[in-house]
């Protein structure tokens, strides 16, 4: 069997959704399982409204919800021609949001919005997102299953951010999909969405969905988790940086993760875990332009010999230098900086350290002034702002001799203020002014894919 994962823009109106329909029959053959998002914005708009009744808003709650109706009503007109089914559909979503207006009215009055009472709330975008592409299909004679997820995805209780607790959800979901696939039918079920062992509805965090996805993937053993969005793949670089970048087929999901903090926008890695954990591929694929193959993202692929695989940057980065000479080589001087930053719940990206100094780089400086305060106490503190950082992934890169000397020559005269790069590193990454990073992911680019190397790595962008 197959799970095959829809993002909201996937089912952001009656054409898309027709699209998406016509995906999952060509899958037919492979015992595909349906997992959805809300339709593109829906939550959001949920969460939006929920804000408004808190703040005592409770009109724009309304109109929010009305204009979510109206979404919904607009694809469920264009996908459902089928009367009684349409009725049935459309009944449900206005009692959804018959519901949601209660609820923000209830909010609104106590001035009282817990995360229980958004999950309740946040969760409904998938609900009728499902409900619609079910009756859709029906129409269409496939044979349907909607599997409401609170069924079988069952978590903690920490509302908004719930824990999957997977020994039973493994069994749940194999109790309730084998039979269903078995007997020929497409199940098709929300992502995001869970339950507690009580029964109250939960969530599973923003952009839950493909973490959704994964869990049933490795719970039923699935062959291929197929995670479709709006973009083709993993791709070299920005191709808005650099116009001749390429998608890649295959990538490991460590490449994947040092990627993702550069806002690829593909997936969270730690979402696809579970999958990866029992080796099931994880394909990201265009759901606009369903006859591209996406990038594949496995635990293990095979070796090439392109040792870098992409290059990613990040702008807005600050550099911190703290200097002590008096107490960096005495144990607990590191501890003691990152228990500034912890204690500013700021996180620390880079790190490189020398005799006298310790460098690091954070990209949320809302703490900044504070950390710098408390460093003061024991260090010399020195802060660089507008920077930005370059990443060269690719695991094999720590493999290959003559890499930095690639770099460094390709960034001709950009000035780097500095370097990590760890002993199994996959990347490397530098720090350079803001603005020449531009400069420097094209030049790598051109020094490292242009030309395109021959190996089966590589598809055009747009074509494949
Ligand atoms: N609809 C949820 C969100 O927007 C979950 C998802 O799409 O992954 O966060
Ligand atoms: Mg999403």
């Amino acid at each position: 069997m197959i799970i095959m994962k829809f993002g909201g823009t996937s089912v952001e109106n009656a054409r898309s959704m027709e699209s998406v329909i016509q995906i999952v029959a060509r899958e037919r053959e492979r015992q595909p399982l349906v997992v959805l998002s809300a339709i593109a914005g829906a939550t959001n708009d949920l969460l939006t409204c929920a804000q408004n009744a808190l703040e005592g808003k409770l009109d724009d709650s309304v109109s929010v919800l009305n204009n979510l109706l109206e979404r919904h009503v607009t694809i469920a007109e264009n996908i459902i021609d089928n009367r009684p089914s349409y009725q049935q559909v459309i009944q449900f979503c206005r009692r959804r949001i018959e519901e949601l207006r209660n609820l923000c009215q209830g909010i609104a009055i106590l001035g009282e919005l817990t995360n229980r009472s958004l999950d309740a709330i946040s969760s409904v975008g998938e609900r009728m997102s499902s409900m619609i592409l079910c009756e859709g299909m029906k129409q269409r004679g496939f044979s349907v299953e909607l599997v409401d997820a609170r069924t079988f995805m069952f978590t903690d209780e920490h509302y908004a951010s719930a824990v999957p607790l997977f020994d039973r959800i493994d069994s749940k979901a194999r109790e309730v999909f084998s039979p269903l696939l078995k007997s020929g039918k497409i199940p098709i079920t929300q992502g995001f969405i869970g339950c507690t062992i009580k029964g109250i509805t939960t969530t599973l965090g923003r952009g839950g969905a493909d973490y959704s996805a994964a869990i049933l993937g490795a719970a039923l053993d699935a062959e291929e988790i197929q995670i479709w969005t709006d973009v083709d793949g993993v791709l070299t670089a920005d191709p808005r940086i650099a116009p001749k970048a390429q998608k890649l087929k295959i990538i490991s999901f460590r490449e994947a993760s040092e990627l993702a903090y550069f806002g690829a926008k593909v997936l969270h890695p730690s979402t696809i875990l579970p999958a990866i954990k029992k080796n099931i591929p994880v394909v990201v694929l265009n759901s606009k332009r369903p006859e591209s193959t996406g990038t594949r993202i496995v635990a293990n692929p095979p070796k090439t010999n392109v040792p870098v695989k992409s290059i990613a940057s990040k702008k807005g980065i600050t550099v911190i230098n703290i200097q002590s000479t008096r107490m960096l080589m005495a144990h607990g001087f590191l501890e003691s900086i990152f228990a500034v930053f912890n204690r500013h719940k700021t996180s620390v990206d880079l790190v490189s350290t020398s005799e006298v100094a310790v460098s690091l780089t954070i990209d949320n400086s809302e703490q900044l002034e504070n950390i710098v305060t408390e460093l003061k106490n024991f260090s010399d503190v020195a802060i660089y702002d507008q920077k930005a950082i370059v990443c060269i992934v690719g695991d094999q890169m720590n493999s290959t001799a003559g890499i930095a000397d690639k770099i460094f020559s390709a960034l001709g005269d950009i000035n780097v203020m500095m370097i990590s790069m760890g002993a199994s590193e996959i990347n490397m990454s530098l720090v350079i002014e803001e603005n020449r990073v531009d400069d420097a992911v094209r030049q790598l680019h051109k020094e490292f894919f242009e030309p395109v190397p021959e190996v089966e790595l590589f598809d055009a962008v747009g074509v494949n």
